[in-house]
């Protein structure tokens, strides 16, 4: 078994940008499991199946193969043996990932992958259900959030960077959106694990929390 170091929290907290850089730090692998339903909903919308149609989702399943693989420590998702993870970042992706997430058949098909890697290697895991559902027995758990508005600023200016022209106000409600479906569905909704250590990102900077998530580290470790 692993050290496993599992991260939830809602859209924009900063999890992907933090797991990855506190991986690299403490030579862990980085494993985003959103990457994973972004694969899978990326399929959905080219094949141009309703994220609403269970029946037409539990087919498309089957025809589906979601691997990892890392180059220089950077996780890259294959889709049917195709690197997909430059084309799993739009919104269009985005709506449709946490629409089809809800679904029990598209969270079977993803967990065992997730909780192999985790066995098998040392890892900073981060989704909405990784503390409480995936690795419960997390050897640190840790739930990290921030405002909306917040993290509404983060993901517009990462976006402007790139190129998309959504205003601030389209990505602010577009996350409310989004963690009020994470939230509210039945199956592995988001919330903090009751062990989860509470990381509130407003104020501080990247390497304050992964400075933070090293000390837990070594804490944990130590005793
Ligand atoms: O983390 P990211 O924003 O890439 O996740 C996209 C969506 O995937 C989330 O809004 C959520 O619906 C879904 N997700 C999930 N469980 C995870 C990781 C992501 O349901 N462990």
């Amino acid at each position: 078994m692993g050290f496993n170091i599992a991260i939830d929290g809602p859209a924009g907290a900063g999890k992907s940008t933090i797991a990855k850089k506190a991986a690299a730090d403490l030579g862990f692998i980085y494993v985003d499991t959103g990457a994973m339903y972004r694969a899978l909903a990326l399929y959905f919308i080219r094949n141009g199946i309703d994220g609403a149609d269970e029946e037409a989702i539990k087919n498309a399943l089957t025809q589906i193969s979601v691997t990892l693989q890392y180059s220089g420590g950077t996780q890259q998702v294959l889709l049917n043996g195709e690197n997909v993870s430059d084309l799993i970042r739009t919104e269009e992706v985005s709506r449709m990932t946490s629409v089809t997430s809800a679904l029990g058949c598209v969270r079977e098909k993803l967990l065992s992958l997730q909780q192999d890697m985790a066995a098998a290697h040392d890892v900073i895991m981060d989704g909405r259900d990784i503390g409480t559902n995936v690795l419960p027995n997390a050897d640190i758990k840790i739930y990290l959030t921030a405002s909306v508005a917040e993290r509404a600023r983060r993901r517009y200016l990462e976006q402007k960077q790139k190129g998309g022209t959504s205003s601030l106000e389209e990505i602010e409600k577009d996350i409310i959106e989004r963690d009020t479906r994470d939230k509210n569905r039945a199956i592995a909704p988001l919330r903090r694990a009751e062990d989860a250590v509470y990381l509130d990102t407003s104020d501080m900077n990247i390497d304050e929390v992964a400075a933070e998530i090293e000390r837990l580290y070594r804490e944990k470790i130590r005793s």
